[in-house]
């Protein structure tokens, strides 16, 4: 029966593929950590089935709140089973798409661990490099297309662009405050001025995404802030060459491992922490206000009312394809705030009345209804 579910799970997923300009949603949560047992909390989030959690609220509420998704993983899923489900997108990219994918919770919930990941139990974004160059050198061989391979690596901390490719820039310097403009030729968002490396194997990249952590740590220690305050995003830029007539096909990847969604606590009410609580509270309102725009398939989708959303704005909508991480912790003490971030996500519903849309969501209301049904006989077995 495991690979029956594999084979239907495979299925959803080339219908996931081809659902362009449409935004996935998964919710990953993680295990209960040692020190948060230690201190009296329980588990309050459990896997009802590959799609739909409940939150349990203790009182004096009382009660369980069900939220579904395209898919969930809870805590004792490993990252393979994680990338399973989004290594056909690699193939988007290499194929002239732009996909973006990033992660959203309060801090701690996850996010950077599902990103990036460790040395032993490596995140989405190692995983997509080293399955983007296998893809690649795959079609080069078959000699039909030549590759070049760029990236770049940004944070946005409050309103400023900071790169992470090139050594720290000045304080106040203003000629170095980096714009977003619009690369018309190659149907892209760019960061003008910003440091685009030629990239010509998966370890190199990886050295690069290393690099640019380091410096992320150091700006934030520098700024006296933590670097889960900040928006990291890093962009695979993907060219294709068709060596018979020279037409070239962009590409991009964008990995996003955004600043940690908690509100407001009570010890900020003033000064910077306050201004940054702000300006994080504002950037994840308005990506919120873009995805649910598309969902609706509006016409007038806001993507200039923030940085954010503009850096993003190739990536998410238009032919572009976007999944979509809601982190989670599961301890009963952050309850409130994993109530905020699953409601925050469920926003990202689709509902469309694109007809060949509506034609793919009803396969893959059915396709997600078998593998319920499957998950049920199973945990119906176990003893
Ligand atoms: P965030 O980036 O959202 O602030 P992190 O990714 O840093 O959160 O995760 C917080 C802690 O929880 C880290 O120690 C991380 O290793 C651990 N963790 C997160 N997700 C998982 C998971 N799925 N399995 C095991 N440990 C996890
Ligand atoms: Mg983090």
């Amino acid at each position: 029966r495991f690979a029956e579910e594999q084979l239907i799970r495979k299925k959803y997923h080339n219908q996931i593929q081809d659902m362009k300009g449409s935004v996935r949603v998964f919710c990953r949560f993680r295990p209960l950590a040692k020190r948060e047992e230690d201190l009296g909390d329980i588990p309050v989030l459990h896997k009802a089935d590959a799609f739909s959690v409940d939150l349990q609220r203790l009182a004096p509420h009382n009660d369980t709140r069900r939220f579904d998704f395209d898919a969930v993983f809870g805590g004792d899923s490993p990252q393979e089973e994680v990338f399973r489900d989004w290594e056909d997108l690699v193939q988007s990219v290499v194929d002239g798409y732009n996909v973006t994918i990033f992660a959203y919770g309060q801090t701690g919930a996850g996010k950077t661990h599902t990103m990036y990941g460790t040395h032993d139990h490596p995140g989405l974004a190692p995983r997509s490099i080293d399955s983007l160059f296998h893809l690649i050198h795959r079609e080069e061989r078959q000699g039909r297309k030549s590759f070049t391979v760029k990236a770049y690596m940004i944070e946005l901390y409050k309103q400023e662009i900071l790169d992470l490719l090139v050594e720290a820039r000045r304080e106040n310097s203003k000629e170095k405050q980096l714009q977003i403009k619009k690369d018309a030729g190659r149907g892209i968002m760019f960061v003008e001025g910003v440091c685009e490396r030629q990239i010509h194997g998966p370890d190199e990249l990886k050295a690069v995404l290393a690099e640019g952590e380091r410096r992320r740590h150091t700006a934030a220690t520098a700024m006296n802030t933590s670097s889960s305050r900040s928006h990291l995003l890093l962009s695979i830029i993907v060219e294709a060459t068709a060596k018979d007539n020279d037409q070239v096909i962009y590409g991009k990847i964008t990995l996003c491992d955004l600043a940690g969604s908690e509100r407001l606590k009570k010890s900020e009410v003033s000064g910077d922490a306050l201004k940054e609580a702000i300006e994080i509270n504002k950037s994840l309102t308005a990506l919120g206000d873009v995805i649910e725009a598309l969902s609706k398939g509006s016409k007038n989708v806001p993507y200039r009312n923030h940085k954010l959303t503009m850096l993003m704005q190739d990536s998410l909508g238009g032919s572009a394809k976007t999944l979509m991480f809601v982190n989670c912790s599961p301890a009963s003490s952050n309850a409130e705030e994993t109530l905020t971030s699953l409601k925050w996500a469920t926003r990202a519903k689709q509902v469309t009345n694109d007809v060949k849309r509506n034609a793919d969501c009803k396969e893959v209301a059915r396709l997600k209804q078998v593998i319920a049904m499957m998950s049920q006989a199973q945990s119906a077995e176990e003893p």
